[in-house]
């Protein structure tokens, strides 16, 4: 395990760097060396205690990009930045797990304060991260699509710039791949996109890829016709999801909030709406921003139902729309409903 101290300055020094297996490699005896303050940390801009080693044999050398505390807030691995648990991309856990991405600032202010909280935290021994309290349904689609062994070939050396222009004169010595890129290969790594979850071109590829493979079961309720979007932020509009899921049938309604970063598109047949969950989850991605699809909740009995204004007495159906005078931007959700702040129950 893990242990890192601050030096005088506040600097990390640690013993041993958070690593997932993949980045550690097949070889338990490897050597690695360490460079106390080595360089500075690629989120947070702080000194670091750098580790370098070479995860096997014709594999690329391989070093720590971000600081303990910066990996310990999210829960990643110091060198890929992938997730622990599950060996995917932040967007794609968070997205799934329906978590805050947005929890460490980005301002270089905010930050600098959060994470000297942070880190008194951590000291003190407290878990930073609410994954724990998330949805086990959400859960149990991350264990579908997590890696079950680790992907080594993720360690291989770099391609060889000069063989891709056709000028490379090592041949058998040259210690580069001697191969084309695929498009895969030509998309360069953002370390802070990938660290906060934005636009991650790999989270993308990722969810696209396991969409097919997972798919959501529909409630038993054959009364809900209503789909939950998560992840939906000011560069989505209500029309662009009325256009997107129109496609699948005819639409009752779309409802967002860009405060709650959710939306429930209402279709007006229960086919309908099956048909778009089989087609978007785990895949939908709009303006380039990814989204998570969920089934709505069955109505529920009484005033509080997911859809109608926190107004009591008050008893809008579910899969109504809004009555008029309330903008569909600024609807009202109850604020202190749970279940609107975590995935909705399958
Ligand atoms: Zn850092
Ligand atoms: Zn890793
Ligand atoms: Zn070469």
């Amino acid at each position: 395990m893990s242990s890192s101290n601050l030096s005088k300055e506040g600097w990390e020094e640690s013993e041993f760097p958070i690593l997932c297996e993949t980045c550690l490699g097949e070889n338990p005896y490897m050597r690695m060396t360490r460079q106390a303050h080595g360089r500075e940390c690629k989120i947070c801009e702080r000194p670091f205690t750098i580790f370098r080693w070479c995860p096997g044999r014709n594999m690329r050398y391989k070093k720590t990009e971000i600081c303990q505390t910066c990996a310990k807030l999210k829960n990643i691995c110091q060198t890929c930045m992938f997730d622990l648990e599950y060996g995917l991309p932040v967007q794609v856990r968070d997205n799934i797990l329906n978590v805050d991405a947005g929890a460490v600032p980005q301002s270089d202010v905010n930050r600098e304060y959060f994470i000297q909280n942070a880190e008194k935290q951590l000291a003190d021994g407290q878990h930073y991260l609410e994954y724990q309290g998330a949805d086990s349904a959400a859960k149990e689609t991350l264990r579908r699509m997590a890696r079950k062994e680790p992907y080594y070939k993720r360690n291989r050396a770099h391609i060889c710039s000069f063989f891709v222009k056709g000028e490379c004169t090592r041949g058998e010595t040259c210690p580069y791949r001697h191969e084309l890129p695929t498009e895969q290969e030509k998309t360069k790594t953002n370390f802070k996109d990938r660290y906060y979850g934005n636009n991650d071109p790999l989270a993308k590829r990722v969810m696209e890829k396991v969409g097919e493979r997972v798919q959501l079961q529909p409630p038993e309720d054959p009364t809900v016709t209503s789909l939950f979007i998560t992840g939906v932020t000011s560069d989505i509009s209500q029309e662009d999801l009325q256009r997107v899921f129109a496609a699948f049938g005819e639409i009752r309604s779309v409802v967002l909030s860009h405060a709650k970063k959710c939306a429930f598109v209402n279709f007006l047949s229960r086919t309908a709406a099956e048909l778009a969950v089989e087609k978007t989850y785990g895949r939908l991605a709009v303006n380039g921003i990814i989204l998570r699809v969920a089934w709505g909740k069955p109505r529920k009995q009484g005033p509080r139902s997911e859809l109608a204004p926190a107004k009591p007495g008050h008893n809008a159906p579910t899969q109504a729309p809004l009555p008029p005078g309330v903008a569909q931007e600024k609807a009202q959700y109850p604020s202190q409903d749970p279940t609107l702040l975590g995935a909705p129950r399958q």
